[in-house]
């Protein structure tokens, strides 16, 4: 297992000051273009949730559609979406949370989630927590139980987790 984390962690450039100075950018574009980084990073997502009866795994844009949709497929479950403004088109719910400086909103649409559905929600990375838990209200706000929380990379240092009022968070790898 140590082995595969580590295979999974090469896979992952860093890019120092991106977007802007003092932020460590976690690049996952190496592991999404090597097959077996990809299937593996998949797997190791999915593995805790299979047998858990997940009916839809939702996940925001833009790269918790990549990984959202792979679990949702190794899990035979839905995929829901949420997204930036203005991008659904059909009746939505909003949801706005604090960034560093200032705000942003996401979106869900209306019946992206059928009152008491299983859900798992996935994400490349939990930082602060904000954009999960922004998801984890919507989800709940249409009804849905929220199983857990999935993610490739969670960054210690900000604990994000100990914001979400889930029961289960799970990340493949941990940098400090
Ligand atoms: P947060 O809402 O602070 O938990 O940030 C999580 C979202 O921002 C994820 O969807 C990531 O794609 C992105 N993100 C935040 N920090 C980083 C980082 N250091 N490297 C790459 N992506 C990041």
């Amino acid at each position: 297992m140590t082995d595969a984390l580590d295979r999974l962690r090469r896979l992952i450039r860093d890019i120092p000051d991106f977007p802007k100075p003092g932020i460590q950018f976690r690049d996952i574009t190496p592991l999404l273009a090597d097959p077996s980084g990809l299937a593996l990073a998949v797997e190791l997502l999915a593995n805790p949730y299979r047998g858990k009866y997940i009916d839809l795994v939702v996940g925001a844009e833009s790269r918790g559609f990549i990984f959202g949709t792979a679990v949702a497929c190794c899990l035979s479950a839905g995929f829901g979406l949420v997204r930036k403004p203005g991008k659904l088109p059909y009746k939505k719910i909003a949801k706005t949370y604090d960034l560093e400086y200032g705000t942003d909103t996401l979106e869900m649409h209306a019946d992206g989630v059928i009152e008491g559905q299983r859900v798992l929600i996935v994400d490349d990375l939990l930082a602060t927590g904000g954009t999960m838990t922004a998801c984890i209200d919507l989800v709940k706000s249409l009804g849905g139980e929220v199983v857990g929380v999935a993610v490739l990379i969670e960054l210690l240092g900000l604990n994000g987790r100990d914001k979400l009022d889930v029961p289960d968070v799970h990340s493949v790898l941990t940098y400090e």
